[in-house]
């Protein structure tokens, strides 16, 4: 497989993923109960939020924000800005914040101090993927579906510069 002339390399399979999110969701469900609202942060999200709202078994609601942060293509930088804000109310809703990586955590902090403002009775988050040594700022994640190595990741949702969103699996750029 190829994107940009550049060899990619399966990390996380198809099946992987499948098992791995249905599990995610039975954990997240066992904790939150029913009724509570999936905020998924655009673009990269939008695979693995449509998949994992799947898996669940009670009644959620769905709505989404679309953030960018300054910088070179492939790496995160300290200034995010939030180009979209949510179309629905959250205070006190269970809230569960999904995102596809956690890479430096500047992205996710942001967001989770802009969320806390709205009042939220519970706020949890999410991420597919956890590259963990390459943390700035301390945040854990709730609930991680991997942690991977720090390597340009692409596919299921992530891209390099608009491309390989639609992978199936989980690939590294070679
Ligand atoms: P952070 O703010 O934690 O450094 O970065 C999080 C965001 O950076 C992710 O939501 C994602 O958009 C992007 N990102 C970080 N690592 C990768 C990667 O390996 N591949 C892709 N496609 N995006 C990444
Ligand atoms: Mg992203």
């Amino acid at each position: 497989m190829h994107i940009k002339g550049r060899s990619l390399s399966l990390l996380i399979s198809e099946e992987k993923i499948k098992e791995r999110v249905r599990g995610l969701a039975r954990e997240i469900e066992k904790d939150l109960g029913e009724n509570f609202v999936v905020v998924s942060l655009l673009k990269g999200s939008f695979v693995f939020t449509a998949d994992l709202i799947r898996e669940f078994s009670v009644p959620v609601k769905v709505d989404f924000m679309w953030v960018s942060s300054y910088g070179s293509s492939q790496e995160s930088s300290g200034s995010v800005r939030i180009l979209q804000d949510l179309s629905m109310d959250i205070k006190d809703q269970k809230v569960l914040l999904v995102d596809d990586i956690l890479d430096t955590g500047y992205t996710l902090r942001k967001v989770v101090e802009f969320l806390r403002e709205k009042e939220p009775s519970v706020l949890k988050v999410c991420v597919l993927l956890d590259k963990k040594e390459r943390r700035k700022v301390e945040l854990k994640a709730d609930y991680v579906g991997f942690e991977v190595p720090d390597k340009f990741l692409v596919g299921y949702g992530l891209d390099w510069d608009e491309e390989g969103r639609n992978l199936r699996g989980i690939y590294a750029v070679d």
